[in-house]
């Protein structure tokens, strides 16, 4: 996986909608205890004048009353007022801390159900990696998620540290406007540093992912803690562990070396930043002394006010500026965000019609996969009647399951039309969608129960435990559930309490029984459904084919070219094109592709092959 650095530059306006777009999703995600919070911190960002101010009158006090000029009573008054600005300020700090924290954890989750909705609800293009959409999916899940939920946090947090920073320039300018000048200046290497740093991180990401999500890839294959990484038999096999563990040390040492050398480099930096602030706020601190020593009636509250404001005024520096320089550095990781949830969707109309005849028609069309070079499908013309019983068979590699893919509208032809029941597939995309049902060649094996497993093929249908056994026992899937502890709601995956994690057929019944479930559809897809199916299994499903799609129109990809004898038509598909078509017997006599591949294939079975397509004994 790898990412460049998005390359966009960032113009003025740009940055100025990202910053707003940030604000008002912090603001939406925002329980209504932290929008009483930060809008309490805004008159809260004045505290450090305030404790200040009233810690430089307690301080004189207590100077004029050691010097007996002063009652103890006026003195206990500022100390009782010093004291709740504290306590006011620590009880704020605690409730906006936790605030902080739950926010982060509500943009992190908004962010999160973003990139799901992104991924669930893009043209099927970008899900085939158009503009590298997996790989800033990915970006967005790894770094860019607590950045941006951090980042968008962060607004209303700059602006109150903004306040907090005016603020205590107007009141240390009183004391002298030098002061305010030198610790300003003194905090510009602390701000650069920190741009700086931004962007390298940025980059050093960005650059790094490829390197990063290999580590994490080669890590799970070796200890196997990953639902993805099922070939721990294989790798056990073969005895590869060391050789896998050797790989992931030297990317995942290389992956950290790199990172660390920055990291070494911005500490050092950070630290000499530090080394000088320091140096300038003790030297501010003699100076002020020395001013009180020379002329003592000016009182030792200011002292107090010039100590306490100054390290506030470098805190709070730092704080606005490399807040604002974070905010403005995470624009980019911000930016990448939203160009994702900007991302094109698919438009399904709210309402789908249902279709009572769902004529297929394909009309001079051609596709080219996302960043391919070649055509995957050349000019299908194609007319499909509802009700008939198709097949396509092909190599592999052919265009046969892109051709699926595109009658069920997950990718759009890059030219020529495709209605179904009449209406243009492209603007019918619910309709058509529900007119049809489908077993991929790559179906789904869902991590629940064996009933949600059929029901989700149709969620708008109800059905009795009964009818769905009854279901399951057409479609040859009853004996995987009866001898589940609990039948119908045994959890199957590897989430099942009882281990039983189904084999590659057993979830193929389920997809069958799932497809055979969405009774509404007119047209019944099937690419390979038998391609994990036990012998007996398969024959099952062809001889109870015709019963189970009935008047709905089938289109079945296969291999097995026994079956061929069970349709109407048969589509020979070769390089993306139709080469071939007509009916057993007709593509026999014809004595071209599909009747080189037939005799391929009977003689295998050592059996007669006669002109009618049956192979004895099946
Ligand atoms: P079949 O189902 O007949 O085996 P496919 O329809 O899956 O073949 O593939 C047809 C051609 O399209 C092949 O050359 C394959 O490499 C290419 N192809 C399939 N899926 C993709 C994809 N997601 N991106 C790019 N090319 C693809
Ligand atoms: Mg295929």
């Amino acid at each position: 996986m790898k990412r460049e650095p998005n390359k966009e530059k960032l113009k003025a306006s740009d940055v100025v909608s990202i910053a707003w777009r940030a604000l008002t999703v912090s603001f939406r995600t925002k329980s209504k205890l932290s929008f009483t919070v930060n809008v309490l911190g805004f008159a809260m960002a004045f505290m450090p004048v305030w404790i200040s101010t009233a810690l430089r009158t307690f301080t004189d006090h207590v100077q004029f009353m050691s010097q007996g000029q002063e009652t103890v009573s006026q003195g206990l008054i500022v100390f009782i007022l010093l004291i709740s600005l504290y306590i006011i300020q620590a009880g704020y700090t605690f409730v906006s801390d936790y605030c902080a924290e739950i926010d982060q954890q509500r943009t992190t989750k908004y962010i999160k159900k973003t990139i799901i909705d992104c991924a669930s609800r893009v043209e099927y293009k970008y899900i085939e990696n158009e503009g590298d959409f997996r790989e800033k999916l990915a970006f967005a899940e790894m770094f860019g998620g607590s950045q941006v939920a951090a980042s968008m946090q962060q607004t209303v947090v700059i602006l109150q540290q903004l306040i907090t920073f005016l603020s205590i320039i107007a009141v240390l300018s009183n004391v002298s406007a030098w002061v305010v000048v030198i610790l300003l200046v003194t905090c510009i290497p602390a701000v650069v540093l920190s741009i700086i740093q931004k962007d390298e991180d940025y980059k050093n990401n960005t650059k790094n992912m490829r390197e990063g999500a290999m580590s994490v890839h080669l890590f799970y294959m070796a200890s196997g803690a990953n639902e993805q990484c099922k070939s721990m038999n294989d790798v056990r096999f073969y005895g590869i562990y060391d050789w896998i563990k050797e790989k992931w040390r030297d990317v995942s040492s290389g992956y950290l070396k790199k990172k660390n050398g920055i990291t070494r480099k911005h500490v050092l930096y950070n630290s000499i930043a530090d080394v000088l602030r320091n140096a300038v706020y003790i030297g501010i601190l003699l100076l002020v002394a020395k001013k009180i020593y020379d002329n003592p009636a000016m009182g030792l509250g200011i002292f107090m006010l010039v100590f306490t404001l100054s390290a506030q005024l470098q805190t709070a520096t730092t704080k606005v500026f490399v807040g604002a320089a974070r905010f403005f550095g995470d624009i980019q990781y911000m930016r990448d965000f939203f160009q994702l949830e900007d991302t094109p969707k698919e438009k399904l109309e709210e309402h789908p019609v249902v279709l009572e005849r769902a004529d297929i028609l394909f009309d001079n069309v051609s596709f080219a996969y996302p960043n391919a070079d070649v055509q995957a499908l050349k000019h299908i013309d194609l007319t499909i009647k509802q009700g008939e019983k198709i097949a396509i068979v092909g190599e592999n590699g052919s265009g046969k399951s892109t051709f699926i893919n595109l009658l069920c509208g997950m990718h759009q032809p890059t030219s020529g039309h495709i209605t179904v029941g009449g209406l243009d597939a492209a603007d019918h995309l619910a309709t058509v969608r529900s007119a049809i049902s489908v077993v991929f060649q790559n179906f789904g094996k869902y991590e629940t129960s064996i009933r949600d497993n059929i029901t989700i093929g149709d969620r708008t249908r109800s059905a009795t435990d009964e009818e769905l056994i009854q279901l399951a026992k057409k479609t040859n899937a009853y004996s995987l559930i009866e001898s589940q502890p609990r039948g119908l709601d045994e959890v199957v995956g590897t989430f099942s309490e009882s281990g039983n994690n189904l084999s590659g057929g057993q979830w193929q019944k389920l997809a069958i029984t799932r497809a055979i479930y969405r009774d509404k559809a007119r047209i019944m897809v099937l690419d390979e459904p038998t391609a994990a199916l036990d012998p007996v299994a398969e024959a099952q499903l062809y001889r109870d084919f015709t019963e189970l799609t009935g008047d709905k129109t089938t289109i079945l990809i296969s291999h097995r070219l026994g079956i061929t004898s069970i349709v109407d038509r048969i589509l020979v598909f070769a390089d993306g094109e139709i080469i071939e078509e007509g009916s057993h017997v007709e593509l026999m006599a014809l004595d071209g592709q599909y009747a080189k591949m037939y005799r391929a294939q009977a003689q295998w079975y050592n059996e007669e092959v006669d002109m009618q397509g049956k192979l004895v004994n099946t």
